[in-house]
């Protein structure tokens, strides 16, 4: 029997609820970050609302010399269809919480909400941090924390270290952090020549054959094979496409699409050249880009002190085991805070059930990200 959170009026989940219940789905923040801003400051955080095309942005700060960012997106992607409770109403059923976004990631941000209110309680000192919020990460992300990480970069107030509250866990919030992402990009190459009538054609005259061809050796080009900590990259074709069919015709134009995870020992240029290379002298192709995202890596072995050491410390004390960590997955907005130089590690609750229907966390381990976060904060 499902239980509505609501009626159980539980402190602990108070901020949670107040965002799950707010149906804010790419670019719509639905009163996310009015809400945030408004607990931030009754925090003593000072609030600055960037919007940028449309796109609300959120910049809060208690004063002081800028140490720690906590950045993530108050967005989440639509609901769809099989949902066994209301997407839109934060759920417990059996120990579950269930809510669109509360892992991806809105119950990051009302965890970190909820240990900043315990930290302020126990007496730390919290001058200098920071909640960086956007409501476009879902989707293009080109207005959100990229412009709020220029904003700050261009004022000298991009705080060292950036906390990141995606989901990064795999069974237990914190037994996961991502220290870097594989940058992505996709490709257009439309080929094209002239269309012939089988009878009286070679093989090598037919464009379907050299796109092919063309597509196997693009298959087969060697890419750098990443390190131990730090996956290589890959290409993968995503698409062939030729026009109308007819059985005994070839076609005179020809779409290959593809996609490349790249590792930060390559970059979109290296790609473009390489791929370039390939492309025969005698046939006419046209290739295009789209969708690029930077790859990121931080790397703490000079820092001093350590950002890592002291993310780990705190999930030990939550979690009893220290993190893995990863740079696996999809691209993140921590790479518009690593390409101005800050030191970004992300820490978060399961993400097994991300963007799916039924999307829910444990409230164990939504308890547990509350507790390792506070401890973060009582440590700085
Ligand atoms: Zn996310």
């Amino acid at each position: 029997m499902p239980l509505l959170v609501a009626a159980q009026c539980q402190s602990e989940l108070a901020h949670l609820q107040a965002l799950i219940d707010r149906p804010s789905i790419t670019p719509n923040d639905a009163g996310c970050q009015p809400y945030i801003a408004a607990q931030l400051s009754r925090l003593g955080f000072e609030i600055l609302h960037l919007p940028s095309q449309g796109v609300a942005n959120l910049i809060a700060w208690r004063p002081g010399t800028p140490r720690l960012a906590f950045c993530g997106h108050t967005d989440v992607v639509p609901a769809g269809l099989h949902w066994q409770v209301d997407p839109f109403t934060l759920t417990e059923v059996g120990g579950e919480l269930f809510g669109r976004g509360i892992a991806d990631m809105k119950g990051g941000i009302a965890a970190f909400l909820t240990a900043i209110e315990r930290a302020l309680d126990q007496g730390a000192n919290l001058d200098g941090l920071m909640v960086l919020l956007t409501a476009d990460e879902e989707g293009e992300a080109e207005h959100g924390s990229r412009v709020i990480a220029e904003f700050l970069a261009r004022q000298g107030k991009l705080p060292p270290w950036v906390l990141v509250g995606e989901p990064t866990a795999r069974r237990m919030s914190g037994d996961t952090l991502r220290v870097g992402r594989r940058g992505a990009i996709s490709g257009e190459l439309i080929l094209s020549g002239k269309a012939g009538h089988v009878a009286y054609l070679q093989s090598r005259e037919n464009l379907l054959h050299r796109a092919m061809m063309l597509g196997a050796e693009l298959c087969a080009l060697p890419w750098d094979q990443g390190a131990p900590d730090f996956p290589g990259t890959a290409f993968h074709l995503t698409g062939l496409e030729h026009g109308q069919w007819l059985d005994n015709v070839t076609p005179g134009k020809v779409t290959l699409r593809f996609n490349l995870r790249y590792s930060h020992h390559t970059n979109a240029e290296l790609i473009d050249q390489r791929i370039r290379a390939l492309m025969p002298a005698d046939l006419v192709g046209e290739l295009s880009w789209s969708r690029p995202c930077e790859p990121y890596f931080s790397s703490f072995d000079e820092q001093q002190p350590n950002f890592l050491t002291v993310v780990e410390k705190a999930v030990f004390a939550g979690l009893g085991q220290f993190p893995v960590l990863s740079t696996a997955g999809g691209s993140s907005d921590g790479r518009f805070f690593r390409a101005h130089g800050a030191q970004v590690i992300e820490l978060g609750l399961p993400n097994a059930t991300i963007h799916q229907a039924n999307e829910r966390v444990s409230k164990a381990e939504y308890l547990r990200l509350i507790a390792i976060y506070e401890t973060l904060l009582l440590s700085l």
